[in-house]
Parts: structure tokens; C-alpha cells; sequence
């Protein structure tokens, strides 16, 4: 079953390392965003023949958008068939929640939120130009869990400028006795382009006198989280990604098994039937093309797959999971065995015990999920 995403492109302000696509909130350019979202709807709904498996709106900040934005969007998507037990999840920040947006969410069937804590550390989150303290994340879990949410995830970031081991361990526990049922773990990349990219200095890799973590110290951090939340009852089931039995993102999961997905809005990508494309990243063209009837799409970025790329992705994304990969469901989808396609370069890596094989399952071991990239870049075909 395919999923669904909406970009919601606004955030209250941009954070120093953001790349993402997304801009200030300012209502003046809302409405036609809106209406552009509500017109692509339309236009789009006939590229999913199946019921929607999941929902995911992100951005952006989508709860930066006003009661009645988050209405009038939320609206437009009761246009496509979603099943009935689909995951419906809505990113959120700190900082732009309010209980009656809240209730606004539920009552249009989000059971999820994934809310952008980051670190419980003020200081850091100054330093990475969040908008919020870590007294706002426990404010703001407070009125998610009253407006009767039972699904929360909490996003956290390590490696950033300054950041100790021990501030990391005291934002892991602050974040698990907030009791989130999921949660995912990024390292820190200074993106160029971005404010902390001009703001870095290359040569000593400090943040004026700040030091940013090195690569074996980031490997650290990973590994203490992943101990860690081990013995809080959490299930590392991919590489950046922690659940309670039962709690696994299924909007995620279905990208890392190479299923369908429908993107809506300025600058998110679709990929249907083995052909991938973006939506302009730029909210004036989109709603220019969106109101002449065409799909804003962006022409040069439109990629038809072939079965090598296809087959590629598929093995990178499976091996960020802990299911890993189905022999069986390979070769009823690319029609040959894996072994016949990487048999030399799978015998190699089963043999250093870098990859496992177990009950018909070709599974990364955990213990190198943090250098995952080094060895999944050997299966690119
Ligand atoms: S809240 Fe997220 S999307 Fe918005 S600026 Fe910060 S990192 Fe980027």
C-alpha cells in the first residue's frame, strides 16, 4: 500500500544547520499555499489506486500553521481513502503547540506526533538556533499526552557543537523519562550553505571556541545511546531509529522497504511505480503551475529507475533495518536470487560477520550500523 506526504514548507525561524526546504511562517503566503495543496490533491488522487497505508506531514514546522490552517490542510487530504488503521503522523515543534491545534489534529485522525526536541540541553539549543528550551519540550509532551496522543516520537540530535558525552547521556534520560514511544537519533552535519556551515571554522572544526565532535566521538554518542535505550525497553530497529515493541514508524518503514509514496506540496518527492520526482522548491512557482492546471513538478529532477537503481536502493534501505532484507520477497520482486546478483561481495562481508543471514533474511550486524554507509556503498551496482 503506498503512503502519503505533505511538505508543509514554514518554520517560526530557520535553524542554523537546516537544509531542509523551508522558509518563515508569514500568513500573507499560507492561503495560496493552501489552496495549492488543496488543488494538487485533486489532481493527484488518481496516481494511488490503493487505500493510503500512511500519512505524514512534515516540513517545515506544520503546527507553526494557525488553527484554521492546520484545519483547512488537514481538509483537503479527507479527499484520498486511507485505511482504516493507517498511521497518521504530524511533526511538530516545540515552541507551536497549542491544545486546541491538538485537538484540531486528532480530530482528523493523527495518531502520532514527532515532535523536534533535539537536546534538553538550553545552551546547545541556542547554539544550533533552535526556537525552544528544554522546559518547552516537557510542556509541550504535557499537552500532546492531554489532547489523548499515545503514539509520540521525539526527534534528538548528538555531535553538536560543544556537546559532551555526559550532556548527551542527560539529554537520552531526560528524554526517556518523558516516556516517548518511539525515538530517532541524527548526528549532526554541517550542511553547506547553511548558517553554521559559514559560521564553522574548517581548520579546528570549533563553533567559535566550541568544538564539534569528531567522527570517533559521534561513534561514542551512538553507541551509548543505543546501549542505553537498549536497557530502557526500546528496540533499535533501524539504524537512527528506536521504538517500543509495536511503536515502529510504519510511514518509514514502508520507505525502507521500497514501497510506493505520494509527496504533495513544494519540494516533496513522489516515487510511484519505479519512476521518482520532485515538486519545485520555490511556494510562488508551485502555486503558478498548480493554478495553470499543470503538476509542479520539477522536470530535470524526474528519474526513471532502472531495475540496477531500483535494486540498489532497495539493498541500502534494507540494510538500515533490523528486519533487514527477504531473500523470498527480492526475488519475487526483481525476479533473480540476491546471491546470484551480489553473491562475491555477500559471501565476503557474511564471512567478516559484517552482514548476517538468518532464516532467509540478509540483515547488517547491528554492531556496524554506525559505518553502515561504508559497506552499503559496496552494493551499488
Ligand atoms: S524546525 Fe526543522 S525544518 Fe524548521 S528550520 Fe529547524 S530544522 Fe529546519
Amino acid at each position: 500500500m503506498p503512503s502519503l506526504y505533505v511538505h508543509v514548507p514554514f518554520c517560526q525561524k530557520k535553524c542554523n544547520y537546516c537544509a531542509f526546504f523551508s522558509i518563515p511562517y508569514d500568513g500573507s503566503k499560507t492561503l495560496s499555499y493552501l489552496q495549492g495543496i488543496e488543488r494538487e490533491a485533486h489532481m493527484r488522487l488518481g496516481e494511488v489506486s490503493e487505500k493510503i497505508a500512511s500519512l505524514f506531514l512534515g516540513g517545515g514546522t506544520p503546527t507553526v500553521l494557525s488553527a484554521e490552517e492546520l484545519e483547512g490542510l488537514l481538509n483537503s487530504l479527507e479527499l484520498f481513502a486511507f485505511s482504516p488503521q493507517a498511521e497518521k503522523t504530524v511533526e511538530a515543534n516545540p515552541g507551536t503547540l497549542e491544545l486546541n491545534k491538538l485537538k484540531i489534529l486528532s480530530g482528523y485522525g493523527i495518531n502520532r506526533i514527532s515532535l523536534g526536541a533535539q537536546s534538553f540541553n538550553d545552551l546547545l539549543l541556542n547554539r544550533i538556533g533552535r526556537i525552544h528550551s528544554a522546559q518547552d519540550i516537557a510542556r509541550s509532551v504535557k499537552l500532546i499526552r492531554q489532547a489523548g496522543f499515545t503514539n509520540l516520537n521525539l526527534d534528538l540530535m548528538f555531535g553538536l557543537p560543544g556537546q559532551s558525552l555526559s550532556d548527551w547521556q542527560e539529554t537520552l534520560q531526560k528524554a526517556v523519562d518523558l516516556e516517548p514511544q518511539h525515538l530517532s537519533l541524527y548526528a549532526l552535519t554541517i550542511e553547506p550553505g547553511t548558517p553554521l556551515a559559514c559560521l564553522v571554522d574548517e581548520q579546528s572544526y570549533r563553533l567559535g571556541t566550541r568544538v564539534i565532535p569528531d567522527d570517533d566521538i559521534q561513534a561514542d554518542m551512538y553507541e551509548l545511546a543505543a546501549g542505553y535505550l537498549r536497557t530502557q525497553g526500546y528496540w533499535h530497529y533501524e539504524i537512527s531509529n528506536f521504538a517500543r515493541p509495536g511503536f515502529e514508524c510504519r510511514h518509514n518503514l514502508s520507505y525502507w522497504r521500497g514501497e510506493d509514496y505520494l509527496g504533495l506540496g513544494p519540494g516533496a518527492v513522489s516515487c510511484l511505480n519505479g519512476i521518482r520526482y520532485r515538486n519545485v522548491e520555490d511556494i510562488y512557482k508551485y502555486s503558478r503551475l498548480i493554478q495553470q492546471g499543470l503538476k509542479p513538478v520539477e522536470d530535470s529532477e524526474t528519474e526513471i529507475l532502472t531495475q540496477k537503481e531500483l535494486i540498489s536502493e532497495y539493498i541500502m534501505l534494507g540494510f538500515r533495518t533490523a528486519e533487514g532484507i527477504d531473500s523470498e520477497l527480492f526475488a519475487g520482486k526483481f525476479g533473480k536470487q540476491i546471491q546470484d546478483i551480489y553473491g562475491e561481495i555477500l559471501t565476503h562481508y557474511i564471512n567478516k560477520g559484517i552482514i548476517r543471514s538468518e532464516k532467509g533474511r540478509i540483515k547488517l550486524n547491528p554492531a556496524y550500523y554506525f559505518v553502515a554507509n561504508s559497506v552499503i556503498k559496496d552494493f551499488f551496482l
